[in-house]
């Protein structure tokens, strides 16, 4: 058997709000006033866990078990046992005093707790208990704000309740609190106004709840479940609400059950009375539900988002906050060795003020992300430290603005450079195409000579002349392609490679870029850095170079790249991109020019000399150039005249102190041909070989070199001995090659120039070049090699003043030879008069400066007769009248 009531819970209307039935006093007054108290029953509760908050209620509660058990045999009414209620309802009632609720629907089954304070409302309590046995209609008011009750303001569905009990209001004398007890539907015929009460007539209006037991109980089964997913999401004490729900096996029961605790609007409360078919009731109230719960997933589907994101936010926070607790712990412990917050944050500031294009900014800020994460002082941390900053170091926008203003261009190269007409032509030529076509396609420029010709202040004329920073790349010694490109990061210590390094120096991606001594890197490590270069130098390949170690594409479209060499010796597809632009040396009249206007001025202002108190006279630089260096380019001439400054300087500083002197004071230091050995020391170098003698076996070759022209002395010396063949001085395989050859050259002309066969079988040849420690090679001394020979085997001396190049054929034909150019000019600083060169070479000559060709006798020569002729003292004599042979293959005759 089931308990009715147990407890009775209280709340207000306005939900939520749980009504203090321990502290009394203005919430009641409100409650009589406004509103009345809305129900919440619960059944089969233990008493003591809900109703010992609540001291009123639980009286309240005793009070209606008291009660209920009075009035048992005076009402017949059996409120514990509500499956008897039938029984015990009176069938012909029909006239009730009636009870008129604001903003509560009472249905049958229900019991509800009130504060009952109008008057007529008392009264009617009052009678009922007096005279209707316990039983009032209670009816809704439609308008709960009005305060007077009027049929017009009563809906016309109610419920014939029983008043379970009542208890007086503690200070309240006017209100009363009332247990009701819902007893079945009636519909209101007609409301009797008496004297302070209202009297209604209505009639019992029972639902019909006819339906199969199976569709009764799924129904009983799909309603339960669906409450109990609402109140699990709406309602408090929802566990207590739901068991009780589950053990309801009544439908109109349980469907009056759900529609008392349901949040509905009072009209559609009081709808679910006045409807008479329970089917729409229940279809309502379960659409009711299914909407509620499909709010509350989506509301909960919110909710938890929400949710996660906050301790998404407060996981962070507090990683955060441990980290850095562990970093200052650590720092504390390393003596607060690394501070690298610090850093971090001024990485930041860096990486937010820097102009990055999108992609490069994106990675940064990834890697930057990772940084925040590690320990300052892990070695990891500091290479991601480094990646970052070499991003922020290389410009990916920067640039300087690049004028390509002709005239300008001229004034700054001439102004650089004395003479070098060709090349600035040249330079002109390429500033003008580029003017025109906008972009820098097309070949580079590669400046190719002797060391101190002025390749590399060319270039560094050529930025200023187009308003380009200037950036020099040195590529000697570069033997990997590493060196280029960089390291990939994965290997400990990667750095960039040379490209962005030299761009990061420079802070501009649009620079003058000198890649110098190409030739260099290519000649000892031939391959791989040279097919890197490939890539920068290619105009269309350019724009998206990629560095292994940044790992990111960087235009290098907008750099102008120029190359410096000082032999042909680059790799062929290097060549092909090229432009070659050739700066032979200079002669004496030329260096001695270059000194005067740009060298000393120079080296004056370098030293922090005064006008007045050094001259160097014309001759004293003659002499420099002469005895005190033997070089194709200006460096040692620079050098020297940098010491004789720095002599000057130091003996004004012992006199007058480190301040420079007045003007007044100056003494002028005259530097001359006459006291400059006072300043350099003994002359280095012998001048002139003309005025040497002329001697056996001795001849003077013109050889080319990296370092420009080079006079090359042959010995040759003839001795007892077995016809043998020698030859020393770091000689490589094709001179060795051309000696052998000179030799059959003069072995085979034996007769006319009075060389016999006996002397050649027991005479013992010995070939030397000097400055053994030069490694020489090459076939173009092969002419000199021949005369060399001849001088040694008929003891004729060669004349001292006289150079000569070409290569010897066996037949003793002159060929072709290279690097015509800087041979003359190496005669022409060695103070040789005449020199020999082969007859091809003859249309070269117009390519030779004036100033070279002045001074010199050039003699082309055809065979190893016309140079025998001009160098000997002496022409041999034969040594028996030449006889004529015919060359049987060729048909010609030729002179043995
Ligand atoms: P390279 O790069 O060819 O080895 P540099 O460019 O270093 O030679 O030149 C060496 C020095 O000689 C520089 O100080 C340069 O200014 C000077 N120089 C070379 N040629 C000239 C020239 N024609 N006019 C003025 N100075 C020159």
């Amino acid at each position: 058997m089931r308990l009715a009531i147990l407890s009775v819970d209280t709340i207000y209307l306005d939900m939520n709000h749980e009504l203090d039935f321990t502290s009394p006093g203005k919430e009641e007054k409100y409650m009589s006033e406004h509103k009345i108290t809305q129900d919440n029953i619960d059944i089969d509760v233990d008493a003591s866990s809900t109703a010992t908050n609540n001291n009123e209620a639980e009286a309240l509660s005793n009070a209606a078990q008291k009660a209920a058990s009075t009035n048992e045999t005076d009402t017949g009414l059996d409120n514990t046992d509500s499956n008897n209620k039938d029984v015990n309802d009176n069938q012909d009632e029909s006239y009730l005093p009636l009870l008129a609720l604001r903003d509560v629907v009472v249905y049958p089954h229900m019991q509800i707790a009130l504060f009952v304070g109008r008057a007529p409302s008392v009264k009617a309590v009052e009678l009922a208990q007096a005279e209707y046995g316990n039983k009032v209609l209670v009816v809704a008011q439609k308008d709960s704000l009005t305060e007077d009750i009027d049929q017009d303001n009563l809906y016309q569905y109610g419920t014939v309740c029983r008043i379970v009990s009542t208890m007086p209001h503690d200070s309240d004398e006017n209100c009363i609190k009332v247990l009701i007890e819902g007893q079945y539907r009636a519909r209101v015929d007609n409301i009797e106004s008496h004297d302070d009460l209202l009297m209604a007539r209505f009639e019992r209006a029972d639902l019909d709840v006819s339906m199969d037991e199976s569709q009764k109980k799924n129904t009983i089964q799909a309603l339960t479940t669906l409450f109990e997913g609402y109140a699990d999401a709406r309602l408090r004490n929802a566990r207590e609400l739901t068991r009780v729900a589950k053990r309801i096996d009544d439908l109109l029961e349980l469907v009056y059950f759900i529609s008392t605790r349901v949040s509905m609007d009072l009209d559609v409360k009081q709808s679910f009375l006045e409807e008479n078919n329970i089917k729409t009731h229940i279809n309502t109230l379960t659409e009711y539900l299914v909407k509620q719960s499909a709010e509350q997933n989506i509301e909960q589907d919110i909710q938890d988002a929400v949710r996660q994101q906050m301790e998404d936010n407060q996981r962070e926070y507090f990683l955060n906050e441990k980290m850095k607790a562990i970093k200052n712990e650590l720092s504390d412990l390393n003596d607060g060795a690394f501070d690298g917050e610090d850093d971090v944050a001024e990485l930041e500031q860096r990486l937010e003020d820097a102009d990055l294009p999108d992609d490069v900014r994106k990675k940064a800020e990834q890697e930057f992300k990772k940084l925040k994460m590690m320990p300052p002082a892990s070695s990891e941390s500091s290479v991601v430290r480094n990646y970052i900053e070499w991003i922020l170091d290389t410009p990916w926008n920067a640039t300087t603005k690049v004028s390509i203003n002709l005239d300008k261009a001229k004034t700054v190269l001439d102004e650089d450079h004395y003479g070098l007409q060709d090349v600035k032509d040249r330079i002109l030529e390429y500033l003008a195409v580029q003017s025109r076509v906008k972009k820098l396609r097309g070949p580079i420029l590669c400046l190719v000579g002797p060391p101190g010709v002025g390749k590399t202040s060319l270039g560094e004329s050529i930025a200023r002349a187009t308003g380009r920073k200037f950036v020099r790349m040195a590529l000697g010694g570069v033997r990997d392609e590493a060196e280029i490109r960089g390291h990939r990061r994965t290997y400990i210590g990667a750095m960039p490679g040379k490209i962005v390094q030299s761009l990061a120096k420079v802070e501009v991606k649009n620079p003058l870029f000198l890649l110098d001594e190409i030739d260099k890197m290519a000649q000892d490590f031939r391959g791989d850095p040279a097919s890197a270069l490939l890539e920068v130098l290619d105009p269309s390949q350019n724009d998206t170079f990629n560095d292994h170690y940044l790992d990111m594409d960087l235009d290098l479209s907008q750099v102008m790249f120029i190359c410096t060499a000082n032999s042909m010796d680059i790799p062929p597809a290097l060549l092909d991109r090229m432009e070659v632009i050739r700066l032979p040396g200079y002669t004496e009249e030329e260096k001695v020019n270059i000194a005067q206007k740009y060298l000393v001025p120079k080296a004056i202002k370098n030293n922090g000399l005064k006008e007045g108190e050094i001259e160097i006279v014309e001759a004293a630089l003659h002499s420099i150039v002469r005895s005190y260096t033997r070089e194709a380019g200006v460096r040692n001439l620079e050098r020297e005249v940098n010491k004789i400054c720095r002599k000057v300087v130091r003996d004004s500083v012992e006199t007058h102190g480190a301040r420079a002197p007045k003007k007044a004071e100056r003494q002028l230091v005259t530097v001359d041909d006459k006291n400059i050995d006072d300043y350099l020391g003994v002359h280095q170098y012998d001048y002139g070989l003309a005025e040497e003698e002329p001697e056996i076996g001795r001849v003077t070759g013109l050889a080319w070199t990296q370092v420009g022209g080079e006079l090359l002395t042959i010995e040759a010396v003839a001795m007892k001995g077995k016809g043998e063949l020698s030859f020393t001085g770091s000689l490589g395989d094709v001179m060795k090659e051309s000696i052998r050859a000179a030799m059959s050259v003069v072995r085979a002309r034996g007769d006319s120039l009075g060389i016999d066969y006996e002397t050649v079988k027991t005479t013992d040849i010995h070939v030397h070049m000097p400055e053994g420690a030069t490694p020489k090679d090459g076939p173009s001394a092969g002419g000199a090699l021949t005369t060399a020979l001849v001088s040694a085997l008929t003891g004729i001396a060669i004349r001292p003043d006289i150079a000569m190049t070409g290569e010897i054929t066996l037949r003793g034909k002159i060929l072709r030879i290279g690097g015509l150019k800087e041979k003359l000019l190496a005669a022409h600083r060695g103070g040789i008069k005449h020199v020999l060169i082969p007859e091809s070479n003859e249309r070269d000559l117009a390519d030779i400066p004036d100033n070279v060709k002045e001074g010199l006798t050039i003699q082309p020569v055809a065979t190893i007769e016309e140079i025998l002729k001009v160098a000997l003292v002496d022409m041999p004599k034969p040594l028996k009248p030449a006889k004529v042979t015919v060359d049987k293959t060729a048909g010609k005759a030729l002179h043995n």
